[in-house]
């Protein structure tokens, strides 16, 4: 078999050997090359000291506590940021990692001679192979004692050694093993033993920091496979640790609209999303999760009312627990809150679509399309027709210029301080939110003369009653806008 591992892996590897060090590409890279994947990043094993190795690469640093050296190579892994200065290559010293005393990280590493004693301590057989260059380069010699060849060959995934000893160390390996299958897709399986061993000792993942959960969750969810992954994690028990939330919906029947149960619409929701960012993703499958809490009545009239909003409070709570950067927590419960949009073509006005953008924001409107699209395909009862949404775009793009924001109104605050002589103060506020209410009604008003001349009308009214009047501005259309999303789901 021709591998072709790149220069700058090769050029780091002869360092390593002139110097008299053994020095192996070992874990997921040697992985990916036998299946004839691209390897995302690439590491190297070797017994030189972190100290040797530092010594060896000018341009080298401890990537970490347990004595990682990254080595700065030249640019070479396809998909990383046009115009970086250098790329890293892991260079890590032949290890045992002991002691898992939390389930969580090992307390120490221990640094070993042999390359054997390293590829015991990985956690999968396909992971565990090592592979260097021999001769001109042209040819590899590969090292493999526990034969992962053979598991990739056959599509296992199975541990080194007991699964049930691998799994005691550490429980994050169930959720990599589960993650390996969804990346890894057709043909695929978690051999017997491993699957049985992940099963007894699923509960043990309640030990495992909340941070390294969500990483190999959001790997799951943007896998090739992220339906079939998360239906593994619930069937193995590990679910109930990550989103218990989820499980609700486990065996909830719906209604007219919906020929799945709760827990299956959200995850062919999940699989259908086009979206590969992991906030759209994670809103997909997380769009439903409040209607078991909502749900109304039985059979083919249930209704699931406020389920959106409960929905989006859920979904603030769940990713926030595992740890999601704010940005995250908050673009996927927006999305969540606004996933029932009501739209039909010759039904809705201009208005109410500027409305939406006003919830939504213009930069969210591809996302939430995102949803809804996961939406609608997972739902095994096509009820929108594409051209709609299609048609939605058109309007959304056709309305993105009109105001829909006060700092899009054609005068500021400071203009009815200096052209209508007001005070400062909180009135200035509540008269531009009077007037973008009206803009977005009819946007041929924003016009400087026009607004300020309304202005002048406004400000003889008292601050409440100011305030009063934009909402009702604002809530009579948002009301209307609902009664149509409770009409159209009236079953929802
Ligand atoms: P990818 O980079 O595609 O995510 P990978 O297999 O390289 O997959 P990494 O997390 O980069 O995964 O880990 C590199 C290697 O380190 C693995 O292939 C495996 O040999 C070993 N490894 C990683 N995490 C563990 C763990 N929790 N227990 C045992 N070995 C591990
Ligand atoms: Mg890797």
């Amino acid at each position: 078999m021709d591998y072709k591992i790149p220069t700058p892996v090769i050029e780091t590897l002869k360092t390593l050997t002139e110097a008299g060090f053994e020095a192996y590409i070992v874990g997921g890279c040697v992985r990916d090359l036998i299946l004839g994947r691209e390897p995302k990043d690439w590491d190297i094993t070797t017994d030189a000291t972190p100290d040797k190795t530092l010594s060896l690469f000018p341009d080298s640093f401890y990537e970490n506590e347990f004595g990682t050296v990254g080595v700065k190579v030249v640019p070479f892994l396809t998909g990383g940021k046009e115009g970086r200065e250098h790329d890293i290559v892991e260079v890590t010293t032949y290890r045992t990692e002991s002691g898992y005393t939390d389930s969580r990280r090992p307390d120490a590493v221990t640094f070993v001679s042999t390359l054997h004693e390293d590829l015991a301590r990985r956690d999968f057989t396909m992971n565990a192979i090592a592979m260097r260059p021999v001769g001109d380069g042209s040819d590899v010699e590969t090292t493999d004692p526990f034969d992962g060849a053979g598991s990739i060959r056959d599509k296992v995934i199975r541990t080194v050694g007991s699964p049930d000893e691998r799994f005691g160390e550490d429980a994050l390996r169930m959720m990599r093993a589960v993650r390996f299958f969804a990346e890894l897709g057709t043909g695929w399986q978690i051999e017997n033993d491993t699957l049985e061993a992940i099963r007894k000792h699923a509960d043990s993942l309640a030990r495992v920091s909340h941070e390294r959960i969500r990483d190999e969750f959001s790997r799951i969810i943007l896998s090739d496979h992220p339906m079939e992954g998360v239906e593994l994690l619930r069937t193995t028990g590990l679910l109930r640790h990550i989103i218990p939330e989820l499980e609700e919906g486990f065996g909830v029947t719906q209604n007219l609209h919906h020929i799945y149960t709760v827990w299956e619409h959200n995850l062919r929701a999940l699989s259908t999303c086009p979206s590969k960012k992991l906030e759209v993703r994670l809103a997909a499958l997380l769009h439903d999760v409040a209607k078991p809490r909502t749900k109304r009545g039985e059979g083919y009239r249930a209704t699931f009312y406020n389920h959106d909003h409960v929905g989006a409070r859920m979904t603030r709570t769940i990713l926030t627990r595992l740890r999601y950067p704010k940005s995250v927590v908050e673009k996927a419960s927006l999305l969540v809150d606004q996933h029932l949009f009501y739209y039909n073509v010759g039904e809705v006005t201009e208005a109410s679509v500027r409305r939406l953008i006003r919830r939504v924001g213009l930069e969210n409107m591809d996302d939430l399309m995102d949803v809804r699209i996961g939406d609608r395909l997972g739902s095994g009862v096509p009820k929108a027709k594409p051209y709609k949404l299609r048609h939605l775009e058109y309007m959304i793009d056709k309305v993105s210029k009109d105001p829909v924001s006060v700092g899009m109104l054609a005068i500021k605050g400071t203009d009815l301080i200096e052209a209508l002589g007001l005070e400062p103060g909180p009135i200035i506020g509540a008269i531009l939110d009077v007037l973008l209410a009206e803009v977005i009604e009819d946007p041929s008003r924003n016009v400087r003369e026009a607004l300020l001349e309304r202005a002048a009308a406004l400000a003889n009214e008292e601050i409440g009653a100011l305030r009063e009047l934009a909402k009702e501005k604002i809530e009579e259309k948002r009301e209307a806008d609902d009664a149509k999303i409770r009409k159209a789901h009236w079953v929802e």
